[in-house]
């Protein structure tokens, strides 16, 4: 690619999206500074630290990773030689309430005896789910490689050829219960909703290609945690020229008129530039960042009545015993419905709930002392427009959370083996990390929020402003947020 002219540009967060789009720009000659609140990079995919314990702060599913290998390869490097990946196989455990316990793996032989051992004679449709997902992989997949910023890129032959495969009216269950007609088995390939914040009877059916990626494709972990990965983009973009300011908080975007001219710091300091990107949390930085007044599609009354993700309730434990559990459990709830409804009717914590167990010892040895463990917990919950007052029920419900791990995680004697400990809230979220309402997954992905309909990564309200991350297109999830980095880079450097 070209570069017509040398520019100019300001980054606002240094979380995948920014880092993505920092490290290319640099690359591509662009004079590029970045200005992140954290003293870390990494956003939600930052390191935390407790004592010897290390943890992912966020994601720890790594899918797709050639998007990652080449957003890392447009800036100039190899992602290989940088970071250590390993394919988990089998990917996780799916325990039911019955006790069945389910065991994924990418290699689809051995998936259909996985699937014929837990649910004998159910096992012939696997085949057929592939073959049809990975068409709709094929065609949708490429339509999230594009903008999108124009109604004519709706128009465009690949979104029409596309369009047969959106599944319109159809839910992730709806669809999936098409090839598995018992309900445990259709949660095994509809749980995946839930990377995505959202319910799988509400999530569009053209989801489904979130499973079929896991299972034609595999998941990975980094050795060290996910979180190196935000850490070789900050040294990519670093050797590419880049200037990356830490504990710099930008307080507003500078504005004359629409046109964005740079940002105004907290400590007031005017950094101008020629183009500014924002890869802070798309809701909160229009609250936060822009003028009153200034925006009408995405002011703060407007945003209020869109739809976003749900939250989670997150324990970092160090422990001081390495339970022999796999590398990533998913526990559901006895009905899981009735969870999943209450996460999303904004009631109160689920006395029956389901979670997640991220153990990353039992394949890594880096993030713990030897024979120890750093365990991550994270159990969907709503975000901060249900009823949960967490400030003064988030003691209680980690108590529910740890008889629970006892009890169902494969952890019975957990309490007694604590030796540190992070607690994280949807209200932490907010205010900690600056994730609007505690919607730890953004916008939600329905019909009238994505594509052309969600924030555009040329932000159609300002001028000379660009968007990057989770609550832009293509959404939320490690793949589709380096995408939108690289596709902000495309529209720097080579506008229409
Ligand atoms: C608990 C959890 C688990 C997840 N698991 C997975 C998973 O397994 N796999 C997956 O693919 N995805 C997962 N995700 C989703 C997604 O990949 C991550 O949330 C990702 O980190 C989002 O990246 P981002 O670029 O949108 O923004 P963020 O990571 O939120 O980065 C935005 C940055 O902007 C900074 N910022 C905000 N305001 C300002 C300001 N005023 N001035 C300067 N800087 C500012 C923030 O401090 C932050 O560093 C998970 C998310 C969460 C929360």
């Amino acid at each position: 690619m070209t570069l017509q002219k040398a520019r100019r540009v300001l980054i606002v967060g240094a979380g995948p999206g920014g880092l993505t789009a920092a490290m290319i720009l640099g690359k591509r000659g662009c004079e590029v500074e970045v200005f992140e609140k954290q003293p870390q990079v990494g956003g939600r995919n930052a390191r935390i630290t407790l004592g010897d314990f290390h943890f992912d702060l966020g994601p720890t599913f790594l899918m797709l990773k050639e998007v990652l290998d080449k957003v890392f390869a447009e800036a100039g490097a190899d992602s290989g030689s940088l970071l250590q990946f390993k394919r988990l196989d089998p990917m996780y455990r799916l325990q039911f309430a019955d006790s069945r316990r389910l065991e994924p793996t990418a290699d689809q032989a051995a998936m259909q005896q996985e699937i014929a051992r837990v649910f004998p004679g159910r096992e012939s449709t696997y085949q057929r789910f592939l073959a049809r997902e990975g068409k709709r992989f094929a065609r949708l997949y490429s339509c999230l490689e594009q903008p999108c910023h124009t109604l004519g890129s709706m128009f465009s032959l690949r979104l029409l050829k596309a369009l047969p495969h959106l599944a319109p009216g159809k839910s992730l269950y709806d669809l999936l219960s098409g090839y598995f007609t018992d309900p445990q088995l259709s949660l095994s390939f509809t749980f995946q909703a839930k990377y995505l914040g959202m319910s799988p009877w509400e999530c569009p059916g053209l989801f489904a290609i979130i499973p079929y990626i896991e299972h034609h494709f595999g998941i990975y972990h980094v050795l060290g945690g996910l979180n190196r990965i935000s850490g070789q983009m900050a040294a990519t973009a670093a050797s590419n020229g880049v200037r990356l300011h830490l504990n710099a908080p930008v307080r507003s975007l500078l504005l004359d008129g629409r046109r964005v001219r740079g940002l105004i710091l907290e400590d007031g300091r005017e950094i101008h530039g020629d183009e500014v990107i924002i890869n802070a949390d798309f809701a909160h930085a229009m609250t936060n960042l822009v003028p009153p007044g200034v925006l009408r599609k995405y002011s703060p009354e407007q945003l209020a009545k869109k739809r976003f993700s749900c939250s989670t309730f997150m324990l970092y434990l160090g422990v001081d015993k390495l339970y022999q559990i796999p590398h990533h459990t998913i526990v559901f709830a006895r009905d899981y419905r009735k969870n999943v409804e209450e996460i999303f009717n904004g009631g109160s914590f689920s006395q029956d709930f389901s979670f997640y167990v991220h153990n990353p010892s039992i394949t890594d040895g880096s993030l713990a002392p030897s024979g120890q463990s750093a365990v991550y917990i994270l159990v969907p919950s709503s975000n901060l427009r249900g009823s949960v007052d967490w400030p003064h029920e988030a003691v209680a419900i980690r108590e529910r959370v740890l008889d629970a791990l006892e009890s169902r995680g494969g952890m019975p004697d957990l309490r007694q083996h604590i030796v540190a400990e992070k607690m994280l809230t949807p209200q932490d979220w907010q205010d900690e990390y600056s994730v609007y309402a505690g919607a730890t997954f953004n916008l939600a992905h329905n019909f009238s929020q994505m594509l052309y309909l969600r924030p555009r990564n040329r932000f159609e309200e300002l001028e000379h402003c660009y968007l990057v991350g989770g609550g832009t297109h293509p959404g939320s999830g490690l793949p589709t947020i380096y995408q939108s980095g690289l596709i902000a880079a495309n529209l720097i450097t080579a506008p229409d």
